[in-house]
């Protein structure tokens, strides 16, 4: 007989007290790209360029396109007006349907190291401002969000991005090492400091990118062991943990370091094989060794012909609901302090 009386009901429960859920859970998703709304995208830098011209990075938008009611996903835009009609109000529709209550949106600041033949750059720039009022204000209790940073332009630029997250409000920053470079810079680590001193949390792309410009060799997690060496106490958030370049390393780090955290999202979910939504055997990994310190995400608007899929197909594997619990919603809430709007 166990000692523990909650050992001894969860010994005796049948399948259906185990995979029931009473009540519906609201879920949380981590990990959202504001910026591709058509309204003012050509004033954004590098957003046009997830819907035109025929690159990797557009091929991957057609599903998306074809969801928001484009007759024909497979023909190849070239100018504003074309891209489809995306706003912040379709979020917060995705978001209903699949009973996700918030979500944090990146906000980036991105420029690529020089490439090609005439050493051009490019960038990618969702201003916090913009993400601030179309989404946090616009939709209360919706959304959250993280400010772009880099050090291209220098270490005192970098901590003058970090301040610029603090004033919108937003819990931490996110380096896109595959524009901005790599994470263990000594240029970014003053950034770090201003973090570490305003109690924000650091979120670093990891694994694979379709983006002009973007080099692999950022974005290997193997980086982030540097920075979290030197930063013990700078919350980590390692995002798409390594998929495609070192997602082995990515674990690691996860089970290494006490202040390093990730997420499960697929950056190309229409290229890629679905390891992280869909192999029973990983997620059972992520569960028994690090079952409070991973996220579920999604990179929406990228995921949204299977949005809804994906969760019900979480939520649905053989697993606890505890953990199903922790990992679509209250594992993050924890992490930013998120404080729902909703009554119970
Ligand atoms: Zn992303």
């Amino acid at each position: 007989m166990a000692e523990n009386p909650a050992i001894e009901k969860e010994n005796t429960e049948g399948t259906i007290e185990k995979m029931m859920q009473m009540k519906p859970f609201r879920h949380f998703d981590s990990h959202g790209h504001a910026g591709l709304e058509k309204k003012g995208i050509d004033e954004r830098d590098g957003c046009m360029d997830f819907w035109c011209g025929n690159s990797v990075v557009s091929r991957s938008m057609m599903g998306a396109r074809a969801m928001l009611g484009d007759p024909n996903p497979f023909g190849v835009i070239t100018k504003p007006e074309e891209c489809p009609n995306l706003s912040a109000e379709t979020f917060v529709q995705y978001m209903d349907q699949a009973n996700i209550e918030g979500m944090c949106l990146q906000a980036i600041n991105g420029v690529t190291a020089p490439y090609g033949p005439d050493k051009k750059v490019w960038k990618w720039y969702v201003p916090n401002e913009y993400v601030k009022s179309d989404f946090i204000d616009a939709f209360p209790g919706r959304f959250t969000a993280v400010g772009g940073v880099h050090a291209r332009y220098g270490s005192d630029e970098a901590v003058n991005m970090v301040i610029s997250a603090h004033e919108c409000g937003f819990p931490g920053i996110k380096f896109h090492t595959a524009t901005a470079g790599y994470p263990n810079d000594k240029e970014m680590y003053p950034a770090y400091e201003k973090c570490l001193e305003l109690g924000m949390h650091v979120q670093f792309h990891t694994g694979c990118e379709e983006l002009p410009g973007t080099r692999t060799k950022y974005q290997s997690p193997e980086h982030l062991d540097d920075v979290a060496m030197d930063f013990p106490d700078l919350k980590i958030l390692q995002l798409h943990c390594g998929i495609f370049n070192n997602m082995e390393m990515g674990l690691w780090n996860v089970m290494k370091h006490d202040n390093m955290y990730t997420d499960i999202v697929i950056p190309v979910p229409l290229l890629m094989h679905f390891r992280q939504y869909f192999d029973m055997e990983h997620i059972r990994f992520l569960e028994f060794f690090m079952p409070d310190k991973v996220f579920y995400g999604t990179d929406f608007p990228m995921t949204m012909p299977f949005y809804k899929a994906m969760l019900d197909n979480v939520m649905n594997m053989p697993i606890s609901m505890e953990f199903k619990h922790k990992l679509t919603g209250n594992n993050f809430r924890k992490f930013v302090g998120w404080e729902s709007k909703e009554k119970e």
